[in-house]
């Protein structure tokens, strides 16, 4: 039978987001890490309820049910992946415009006061887990997560997201998870992205 699921290709070359993030971290984080959920997944599902599914509907299904966790942990890491890999592009950052800018605004007082809450989501998510920029209610919020917990489980949009696991990070950035989210703050964020998910919430 052929697998339900497949690894989704990387929006760019694994050398594309270099020196921010290098070919060797998108090699483990893609080719090993994303591929991998992708795989437990295409394992776990045959001859259950979740065979024929789409994958939000799996990890909706199943989220904050223990007897679940392993449905849940693969499918929405292979949901926060694709993600992430759309959340970054080469010569990405910069400032959003637009409704967007406008909302960021609205949410934050600026796009500065913006990037620090943003950083601080990411500091201060203790372990694994995400940073998130989400939609909520018509008002933006920056929300994190722990492991694979992904925020429209919880009526929240995502907009954009930063992988905070250490298998992100660390080849390039050891220990220094605040030195990798300014990178990627700074030189990666696809806001074309972000206001695309902000046209759809
Ligand atoms: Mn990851």
């Amino acid at each position: 039978m052929a697998d339900q699921f497949t690894l989704p290709p990387l929006p760019y070359a694994d050398n594309a987001l270099a020196p921010v993030i290098s070919a060797q971290t998108i090699g483990f984080h893609y080719g090993k890490h994303h591929k991998t959920y992708v795989d437990n997944l295409n394992k776990l599902v045959p001859g259950t309820e979740f065979e024929g599914r789409k994958l939000e509907d799996i990890v909706s299904a199943t989220a904050g049910k223990p007897d679940k966790a392993g449905f849940f942990n693969n499918a929405a890491q292979v949901w926060n992946h694709t993600f992430y890999w759309n959340c970054l592009k080469a010569k990405g950052g910069g400032a959003p415009t637009g409704d967007l800018a406008a909302k960021i605004d609205a949410a934050f007082g600026g796009f500065d006061s913006f990037k620090k809450e943003f950083l601080n989501a990411a500091l201060t998510q203790f372990g694994s887990g995400w940073a998130w920029l989400v939609a909520d209610g018509g008002a933006l919020k920056i929300a994190k997560t722990g492991n694979a917990e992904v925020p429209f489980t919880k009526g929240q949009k995502p907009l954009l997201t930063i992988d905070v696991w250490e298998h992100a990070y660390y080849l390039d950035y050891q220990n220094r998870r605040a030195d990798y989210v300014n990178a990627l703050i700074g030189g990666l964020l696809n806001w074309d992205f972000a206001a695309e998910n902000l046209a759809q919430a």
